[in-house]
């Protein structure tokens, strides 16, 4: 288990090293890394370092607003360097969300025309 009680994921390997990603930016808050099964051909994910609870976006407590805003602000600084044309920023939550990593991540996808609505 993490230092937060939540199984550990494939995410805490990427943080710690044991497993090679593709990393675009670190601080000393977050990581940013290009996704293994991109939907787009710019497609990376920003997730916290320190998961501290948020296994998902709806387990955010008020105290980790700064965080949640940096991870946003990373995602379009990012972004808007790799995606001049524009870029989608995406939070998959739970079951019906379609999550599958529980340590929350945004996803940043561009590089291509996306529809609207998705499915
Ligand atoms: P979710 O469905 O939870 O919103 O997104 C999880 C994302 O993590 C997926 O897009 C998936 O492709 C990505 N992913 C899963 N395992 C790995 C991995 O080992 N390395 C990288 N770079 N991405 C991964």
């Amino acid at each position: 288990l993490a230092a937060d009680g939540s199984p550990p994921t494939i995410f805490d390997n990427i943080i710690s090293g044991k497993w090679d990603s593709d990393k675009i930016h670190e601080d000393d808050l977050c990581l940013a890394f290009r996704d293994i099964t991109p939907q787009a051909p710019v497609h990376f994910l920003v997730i916290p370092k320190n998961r501290d609870g948020l296994t998902q976006l709806s387990k955010a407590r008020e105290d980790q607003k700064e965080l949640l805003g940096h991870l946003m602000y990373v995602a379009q600084m990012l972004g808007q360097k790799e995606c001049p044309d524009g870029f989608r920023v995406t939070v998959n939550d739970g079951k019906d969300g379609a999550q599958s990593v529980y340590h929350l991540h945004l996803h940043v996808m561009g590089g291509r025309q996306m529809a609207w609505p998705p499915g």
